[in-house]
This record gives structure tokens, sequence and C-alpha cells, in this order.
């Protein structure tokens, strides 16, 4: 195997930036990140594919296979190519030069995540590829830090990789069975503006907002009397209004008013089915007022994820760590996984604290522990005998 270096191919992947955003100054294609690294696992012996992202012609997601690919069973290491945008005047060093400083390797994209696939190279070295049983798969994804469409357009064309994955999502090498899932939303009322000195004048959109926050939260209430997860530590779904704008002048009735805000549901909740109870709630609360009601999907949703506390991979990952799998507050690409059929843990080194930050780092103490827990996934999942 021609395999770089460790620290070359992180050096490599830092230094390739892929930022993903909403907004598309800042937006840059993941392909040449996507080239190399199938480069790289081509080398490796894994037969590549990169594939288009509907509807994003500068996205695009790798799947890299390697073993008995027909079979049914395997393993999926799973990681995103893109990384947030950054503020390079706040870092002490270039984030996209990867720099040694104080037995830590500084980055964008370091921890969270791209270093992950330099890690799963350097684990190679460590197993025959020739004994694999079971097919071993990479996938590396486009978009997660955005909109996930990446994993969306992975789920839309109905791929069978496994019935195992692993995202090395940075966990500080704890695995992550569960997380919430999230929605936003903006409600836009339109009324009439006119002299305040008469109602009559004009129809108040502000006072329409007042309903419809107060029907909201009796809505919130409702969810969370009826859904709540000891595992999390907020135990109940959230809503959060986040924004509120409307109207100009104190001695001007209030034409118009918006609200936006998210909902983080628990495992379970069906995102579609919640946007629709909110936006119905939203209507019902003002349908005796003479208001229009509009909505924007603000972000279309990642649901919510559970991986039972008692599945293979979960008990595995557990062993391996010698930590007990526990909930996360932010979102990964897990949900998606889980509709392709994979039993899936969020399992990675670094540390999520130092993601998305300034000066985003690798514990250089992290990385033997990872590529060696990276091996031990591959023999356990892929080489050895399951029902031994
Ligand atoms: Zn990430």
């Amino acid at each position: 195997m021609l395999l770089p270096e460790l620290k070359t191919a992180y050096s490599e992947l830092i230094g390739m930036p892929s930022i993903s955003s909403v907004n598309p100054e800042l937006n840059l294609s993941n392909r040449p990140v996507v080239e190399r690294l199938a480069n790289w696992f081509a080398d490796a012996g894994f037969k590549t594919e990169i594939l288009p992202v509907a509807g994003r012609p500068d996205q695009v997601n790798l799947v890299a296979r390697i073993g008995p690919v027909d079979q049914a069973d395997g393993l999926v290491l799973s990681g995103h190519t893109d990384t947030v945008p950054c503020n390079p005047e706040l870092w002490q060093s270039d984030p996209f030069t990867l720099t040694e400083r104080d037995g830590r390797w500084y980055g964008l994209g370091s921890a969270d995540m791209k270093g992950f696939f330099a890690l799963i190279l350097e684990a190679l070295r460590g197993i025959d590829v020739g004994q694999l049983q079971r097919p071993l798969t990479v996938l590396a994804t486009a978009d997660e830090e955005s909109g996930m469409d990446g994993a969306k357009s992975l789920v839309s064309a109905g791929l069978e990789l496994g019935s195992y994955a692993v995202i090395g999502e940075p966990t500080s090498l704890v695995p992550v069975r569960m997380h919430k899932g999230i929605l936003m939303e903006r409600i836009r009322l339109l009324g009439q503006s006119g002299h305040s000195s008469d109602p009559g004048l004009g129809s108040n959109a502000l006072e329409g907002m007042h309903a419809v926050i107060s029907a909201l939260l009796a809505l919130r209430n409702e969810l969370q009397a009826r859904h709540q997860h000891a595992g999390f530590s907020v135990p109940v779904p959230t809503m959060n209004f986040g924004h509120i704008c409307g109207g100009d002048n104190p001695n001007r009735i209030c034409g118009d008013c918006e609200l936006a805000l998210d909902l983080r549901s628990l495992p379970g909740m069906d995102i579609p089915e919640l946007r629709e109870q909110l936006r119905q709630t939203a209507r019902q609360a003002i349908s005796e007022r003479d208001l229009k009601i509009e909505f924007d999907t603000l972000f279309d949703g990642v649901p919510a994820v559970e991986t039972a506390a008692d599945a293979r991979l979960v008990q595995y990952c557990q062993q391996l760590s010698g930590q007990t799998a526990e909930a996360v507050a932010y979102c990964t690409e897990a949900p998606f996984l889980q509709r392709m059929g994979l039993e899936t843990v969020v399992f990675g080194p670094g540390s999520i604290n130092q993601a998305h930050q300034p000066d985003e780092y690798m514990d250089l103490g992290q990385i033997d522990p990872a590529v060696g827990m990276l091996r031990q996934l591959v023999q356990n999942f892929c080489i050895a005998d399951l029902h031994s």
C-alpha cells in the first residue's frame, strides 16, 4: 500500500478548505477532499464511488468499499468532509495548516472531523484486508454542517452498505447512542397598519402574534407532558422562541410581525408531523382575526435518534472504551444512517468542545487509542466469527 503517513494525510485534508454554509458566499465544494480520499482508499484496495448529491452540483459523497461487498452484513465507518466556516483572525495559527503545539494538532476540521479519515487509513495499516469476511465501507459525506444534504441524498439512493455504522464525530471516544432532533421555523403575520387612535383602522399583527405565542406555549406544555426521556439531561422536547420583530411606531397599528423558533424533539417524534402541528396551532390561534399567516422553513430538520442500549454495536463500543453510551445535545447524520438500515453509534476522537471554535485541535493522546479502537471494530465486525 502506498498510503501517506498519518500526519501527511491529516495535513493534506486540513489543507483543502471544504467549508459548507447556508451562505452561498462562504460555501465551498467538498469535491477536492472527496477526490483525495477516493485516491487514497483506492490505493488501499477499496472500490470507490463518488456519488452526486441531489440538487447540489458542487457537492459529492464518497462510498469506498472493500471485502465481500455482495454480503449484507458489515461495518460502515462514516464521517463528513465539510467543516463550518471560521474566523482566521481569531486563530493563533492558520486554520488550513496543520500545526503541532502543546501535544495537539490544530486546524479546521482536525477534530470535527476530517482527521477521522486519516485515522481510518492509519488503522488499515494494521489490518489484513484479505481476511475480511464481511464488507468494510467508508462513507464520506457532504454538507453535514449545513443541511445534511449529503446524508439525505444517500438515503434517497437506497444504498445497502451493511448492518453497523460508526460515525467518528468528536465524542472524546465515549460512545453516543442518542440525540434529540431539531427543526427551525419562522412564522409571519401580516395585518394592516393604521392610526393607533382607532383599532378599527387596521389589524394588529403583534396582537395576533401574542395569541400565536400563547397557543404555542400550550402546545409546548402538551408535548412535554406527553413525551419524556430520562436519558437526556433536558428530558423533554423543547421549543425556544429565539427572535421576534414587528411594527415600527407606538402610534401605528402593527402591520406585520414575525417570530423564529426552534423545536427539539425526542426519539420517536416525527419532524414533519411536528412542523404540521406547529403550523396548525398557529393558524388556529389567529383564525378569528383579519391576519394573513405565512411560514418559512428555516431548517428542514434532523430527526432524533436512539440506538438501543443493548444493541450489539453499543455494547461493543462500551466495552472498547470502558464508557457507558450517552446522549448528546447536538445533531448528527445518525438518523439518516439508521434509515439506511444501519445500527449506528457516534464514537470518535477529539472533543466537541473544540469543534466550531477558533483553534480547533485534536489532542494527540486520542490518536493511538482511536486507531486501536478502529482496528478492533473492523476485526470484530468484519473479520471475527460473529456467532462464536
Ligand atoms: Zn461534525
